[in-house]
């Protein structure tokens, strides 16, 4: 059921939070353990939520997942990681929590995800595994994959989740789910724990685009506690979402649709775009030169904010602590050894190293400049469409442990999500259709709508015109 049924069905006064809430954990206690979303749930929190709940606001009784690096008072705040998931319960709420309290939502669930959100698969989760709903020897993607199984799995009506170079948009992808990254500065970032701060945003994870539009129309806008959050004022994101595609110009960007895509995938992709031009949108080819560089300059990018934000663990100030050190260092160096995966120290490495000086400009000042490139690049097709239309990833969701400890094979598959990042711009992954893929059948397939800078309410219109259009 989606949010707004729910809703509806709260006003109607055939259920009540307290009900669904009740009926929300049986499903959890009885599904979730073959999933693997949910790193825990506190049901007595949430009645006591759903007793006050004051059902005449937004999102009044309504529940909420949470993926666990978004800071709710009282809490866990595990971020997947062995660093935090003792010792360390959230002291206050995320700007976005706030909001959505005041909404009347009641936060409930916290969602695996892959250490720090550093994955696409939720496999580097030092806590537990996620299988996807529709396969489970699949992954559910990442590195908001907790978030998005268990909304595909109907654990949970919606969830919140972060994006730093797809983490959204490729888990709903990958279940067969809405995702949506809004504007960069759009959402606060207050009380998400940082990954790549240039890069992150907090968005929703739902069932469908009108719950999308829901949950940002009470997330968004500015924040004094995030200095990047942006000052303009949020437009009605539900007054034009029925407008339909009759003469928007979408472009398609032939670098999204080259060499190693599934065919199942761009066939599908390539269904729905010829739909919506019946509809009377005007298809525009594009091209978007240095889309193939957006790898190379995320992994030096994020990497580097990475080792500045993740110096904070110190095994001083925040969860794991070394026990007998000789010294300080010995202090650092226990409590960082023992308390990071594998994958996070590779990427504190990578960015201490484009950080050193030496490097810095050969690799950090260059990536920066391909940033502001991969960005004109953007700015200059939105002089001429007014979205974007592209695959979310390259194949379906893979076989879990598949990925042969080659971290490459997976940063590559980020290769559509990743510009968004970088550029700043909104986008958003919607369900278009299902395809075989190395020996599974109905495998869900995602189409990307990528919008100008605070262009959601148009990229939202556009989705709401393709959502449930029929695929084959
Ligand atoms: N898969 C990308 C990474 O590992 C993006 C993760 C994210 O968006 N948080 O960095």
């Amino acid at each position: 059921m989606s949010l707004v049924t729910l809703r509806r069905r709260y006003l109607d006064g055939e259920t009540t939070p307290s009900e669904v809430l009740a009926k929300l954990a049986e499903e959890i206690v009885s599904r979730d353990p073959r999933t693997g979303a949910y790193l825990s749930s506190d049901l007595a929190l949430a009645l006591k939520a759903a007793a006050e709940a004051d059902l005449s606001r937004p999102l009044g009784g309504l529940p909420i997942a949470i993926k666990d690096n978004i800071n709710t008072l009282g809490q866990s705040c595990s971020c997947g990681s062995r660093f935090l998931e003792k010792n360390y319960i959230s002291p206050y709420d995320a700007t976005v929590i706030k909001k959505l309290k005041e909404a009347g939502a009641i936060p409930f669930g916290r969602m695996n995800m892959d250490e720090f959100a550093m994955g696409s698969a939720t496999e580097n989760s030092a806590l537990q595994l996620t299988r996807n709903p529709h396969d489970h020897d699949r992954i559910a993607g990442g590195s908001s994959g907790g978030s998005a199984a268990a909304v595909a799995d109907g654990t949970a009506f919606a969830a919140l989740g972060s994006d730093t170079g797809g983490s959204i948009r490729q888990p709903a992808s990958h279940c067969g789910i809405v995702g949506l990254k809004p504007t960069y500065g759009r959402v606060s970032r207050f009380g998400l724990v940082a990954f790549a701060s240039s890069l992150d945003q907090i968005g929703p994870l739902t069932r469908t685009v009108d719950d999308a539009a829901l949950i940002l129309q009470v997330i968004a806008g500015h924040d004094p506690q995030d200095s990047t959050s942006l000052d303009e004022p949020v437009p009605d994101y539900a007054a034009g979402i029925n407008d339909g595609v009759k003469g928007i110009r979408i472009g398609i960007p032939k670098e999204y649709f080259g060499e190693g895509i599934h065919p199942g995938v761009r066939e599908n992709v390539e269904t729905r775009i010829k739909q919506l031009e019946l509809l009377g949108a005007v298809i525009v080819p594009i091209s978007l030169p240095y889309t193939e560089h957006a790898v190379a300059t995320y992994y030096v990018i994020a990497p580097a904010e990475a080792s500045s934000n993740l110096s904070r663990f110190d095994g001083i100030r925040y969860g794991n602590r070394a026990q007998n050190p000789a010294d300080i260092i010995d202090l650092y160096h226990q409590s960082r050894e023992l308390g990071f995966g594998p994958e996070v120290k590779r990427r504190i490495i990578l960015g201490t190293y484009v950080l050193s000086s030496g490097y810095y400009d050969a690799y950090y000042t260059r990536a920066q400049k391909v940033r502001s490139l991969i960005a004109r690049d953007f700015n200059q097709a939105f002089e001429v469409v007014d979205v974007i239309l592209s695959p979310v990833a390259p194949t379906p969701a893979r076989k879990i442990n598949s990925s042969n400890d080659d971290p490459l094979q997976d940063y590559l598959a980020d290769i559509f999500t990743i510009p968004a990042n970088l550029a700043g711009i909104p986008a958003m992954s919607i369900p278009c259709g299902s395809t075989s893929f190395d020996g599974s059948e109905n495998l869900p397939v995602g189409i990307q709508i990528l919008a100008p800078h605070l262009g959601e309410a148009m990229m939202l219109r556009v989705a709401k015109a393709a959502e449930g259009l029929p695929l084959p």
